[in-house]
């Protein structure tokens, strides 16, 4: 038995048990480990939707060049459907990103344009309007655009949604997801909920972000918007691909929480996952009071530890940060306030 290709082996990624960190909380606490895709992150799997819907479209074309802004994991699953299918690839990214994530993107033959992080997405500079640019200049190219494209939460309805009703047979009853784009939660929240309506949908914010305030009050408050540091989730305007009617409600963690959390998770699990997977264990802590002893939840661990070795799995990072003081503490520390 083999597969004819790489991008064959995207999805059915293993669902597991946490045992150690959440056990002080009720309910059965599972973890969606999206690590074990090719490009070590679940986004291989919108990646290749969105690629092969493009194809379809005619929008993507032999010989042409694919085109993004990617903080790193769409690039990823991108670039490794670009070279089982013939596609240049061009990303632009941010400065906030991890140098791992961009020199993995160059391993597979990506270019990386690096952005300034800290300008509005409508400023000629930002990474949004570069990749827009050159779309328009680069003949026969293509962006991707998962923010809006709506393959992205297309993927996860027939993927991701699918894979966590089967492997809990149906006894799911919460999802918890960080929300970036919003093709995860959107996709996957919203396959659960056609299943079973009362499911709960759970997305993890950041702070800096405009996602909670605006679920909670229709306002796309400005204010709200700062740099963080945490990656992957979070943003500082509204993607099509988040659809706020499946999500039931948003929970910001601190980046200190997530990152110490990430960590805890490695420590205490076994399992080598990325930020944003902190995020989501943090957020899910601090909602435990909404969890009874029957709840079966769901966590998305998006992406991989070993693109963060830099950043939370780096003691000098974490102590120039102050966030090193109290590590042990954190899920306790969560847990009792
Ligand atoms: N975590 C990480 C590490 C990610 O790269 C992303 C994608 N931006 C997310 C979480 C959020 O997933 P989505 O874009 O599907 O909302």
């Amino acid at each position: 038995m083999w597969y004819n290709n790489i991008l064959e082996t995207i999805g059915n990624t293993p669902l597991v048990k946490l045992n150690n960190i959440t056990q002080d909380v009720r309910g059965t606490i599972l973890v969606k480990v999206e690590t074990t895709n090719p490009g070590n992150s679940i986004k291989d799997r919108m990646a290749v939707k969105m690629v092969e819907d493009a194809e379809k479209a005619g929008l993507l074309k032999p010989g042409g060049t694919i085109i993004e802004g990617t903080s790193g994991n769409t690039g990823m699953g991108l670039a490794i459907a670009a070279v089982i299918k013939g596609y240049k690839c061009i990303f632009t990214t941010t400065d906030k990103q991890s140098k791992e994530k961009i020199d993995a993107l160059r391993a597979f033959g990506a270019q990386v344009i690096v952005c300034p992080t800290n300008v509005d997405p409508e400023d000629p500079r930002s990474y949004y309007a570069v990749s827009s640019r050159l779309a328009r200049e680069i003949p026969n190219s293509w962006k991707a655009n998962q923010y809006d494209n709506l393959s992205n939460t297309q993927a996860h309805y027939e993927q991701t949604g699918p894979e966590i009703w089967e492997q809990t047979e149906g006894r799911v009853t919460h999802l918890v997801v960080g929300v970036g784009t919003g093709g995860t939660i959107s996709g996957a929240g919203r396959y659960l909920k056609e299943k079973n309506p009362g499911i709960q949908v759970w997305g993890i914010d950041s702070y800096g972000s405009v996602f909670k305030k605006y679920k909670e009050t229709g306002i796309f408050d400005k204010s709200e918007i700062h740099p963080y540091i945490t990656e992957g989730i979070g943003e500082d305007f509204l993607p099509k691909n988040v659809d706020f009617s499946v999500i039931d409600l948003f929970e910001k963690v601190t980046d200190k929480d997530a990152a110490l959390m990430t960590r805890e998770i490695a420590r205490k699990e076994g399992i080598f996952a990325g930020n944003s997977a902190g995020a989501a264990i943090a957020g899910l802590l601090q909602l435990k009071d909404r969890l009874h002893d029957d709840a079966v939840v769901v966590v998305i661990l998006h992406d991989h530890g070993s693109r963060y070795m830099a950043k939370m799995y780096n003691d000098d990072w974490l102590r120039e940060r102050g966030f090193l003081n109290d590590e042990k503490l954190t899920a306790q520390a969560i847990l009792r306030k």
